[in-house]
């Protein structure tokens, strides 16, 4: 460990030596070498993230996809997102604005009392030893994590912005970055916040990150690969997230009705219901089959309703229990399930938790059902997230 440490702090330095810190010089900010120096961490983090998502991560799709992939451009687009992102710029962007503000006026706070929360020193000789307080700091924040994420569906505003990232439907490894720019600026304050709060040290604070992206990217790969039951309730697996992306399970509004007899949008020939893991969740309204109960209630059973009632009895259909699909305490049901970051512990605790799903397409339910347009490209999702926002579109 502590030579892997080594290592990155050797790299570090001479990627600071060779490119950051004479960019520095050059744009006149010589006085900002500490912050430059964080930065090629960054940087350096970014640039391992991609070289394992490109080596690892890609090769696991390319064996074995839930989905062919048919529309190449909505990936590139996402590709987009994750170098913007991963690669620091929008980290700079936010250095030189936000973040700076966030930091001075918590600077300020802390003059007028404002105490650090220092977890590390809640019990000395243990939670002050790297590995522990590491991995205190990696479940608080991965507590924090679970709730911006479950208000990101709540909250009607925030859902606006969050629906970027939903409304993709050829997922892959790029998509976790795939969000509207004021919704990252959003979640990066509160974050950001939290490690001044609690006193986080940057070191470790650069170290969660990074570790969360990367489980991030794997999460939304475009992977079949079903994990023993325990390892899935220990962290957020690939299906798990991919049933929080589910069509008719990111937000919904109480009233939304899959569409009933539509083809699948993007999986084509792929059967995906067929065996898959939730038979509750063949009513998946892409799976181009009319619900099961047919009826003039298409959500009542086989619907996200159901299968979030029938979450913890995995895999077992929900056809005929579907008298009252929303009512069996499903807190999210409305606004999805499997908000969990890292682990799926919380969806479990607040009762969020869907294990139902298979390898469902993914998308928004409007966007299927009604043709509306989220964007194709960069600029079009930015900008109709705005739009959606002033409650324009
Ligand atoms: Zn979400
Ligand atoms: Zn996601």
């Amino acid at each position: 460990m502590d030579t892997l440490i080594e290592l990155f702090e050797r790299a570090q330095q001479g990627l600071f030596e060779t490119l950051i810190g004479p960019l520095a010089f050059w744009l006149g900010a010589g006085n900002l070498m500490e912050e430059g120096f964080t930065a090629a961490g960054w940087l350096l983090v970014g640039l391992l993230q991609i070289a394992v998502m490109l080596l690892v991560i890609g090769p696991l799709q390319r064996l074995s996809p839930v989905e062919p992939v048919t529309d190449r451009r909505a990936v590139r687009v996402d590709v987009l997102y994750t170098l913007l992102h991963r690669l620091g710029l929008f980290k700079l962007l936010m250095f030189f604005s936000f973040e700076g503000w966030a930091i001075e006026g918590f600077g300020w706070l802390r003059v007028h009392g404002l105490p650090t929360l220092h977890i590390d020193q809640l019990w000395p000789g243990v939670t002050d030893q790297a590995a522990v307080s590491f991995v205190i700091y990696l479940v608080v924040f991965d507590l924090i994590g679970y709730w911006v994420h479950r208000w990101q569906h709540h909250a009607h505003w925030w859902w606006q912005l969050h629906a970027v990232h939903h409304s993709q439907r050829q997922m892959t490894m790029w998509t976790d970055n795939r969000n509207h720019l004021l919704d990252s600026v959003i979640t990066d304050l509160v974050f950001v916040g939290a490690a001044l709060l609690i006193g986080v040290a940057p070191t470790q604070f650069v170290a969660l990150v990074a570790l969360s992206q990367l489980m991030e990217s794997l999460q939304h790969a475009n992977l079949r690969w079903p994990w023993p039951r325990w390892a899935e309730r220990l962290l957020v697996s690939p299906r798990f997230h991919r049933h929080h992306h589910a069509i008719a399970l990111s937000h919904e509004p109480a009233d939304a009705v899959p569409p009933q007899g539509e083809a699948a949008p993007s999986g084509g020939s792929e059967p995906r219901a067929a065996g898959s893991v939730g038979a509750s969740f063949a009513a998946v309204p892409s799976q181009g089959e009319a619900a099961p109960s047919g009826g003039s209630e298409p959500r009542a059973a086989g619907s996200v309703g159901a299968s979030f009632a029938a979450g913890p009895s995995q895999g077992e259909a929900a056809p005929s229990g579907g008298s009252e699909p929303r009512a069996a305490g499903s807190v999210g049901a409305p606004y999805g399930a499997n908000y969990g970051i890292l682990f799926p512990w919380w969806d479990m605790l607040f009762r969020s938790v869907s294990w139902g799903g298979g390898y469902a397409a993914t998308g928004i339910d409007d966007q299927v059902r009604q043709g509306r347009d989220y964007g194709r490209g960069f600029w079009a999702q930015q900008w109709l997230g705005v739009g959606r926002l002033l409650g324009r579109r």
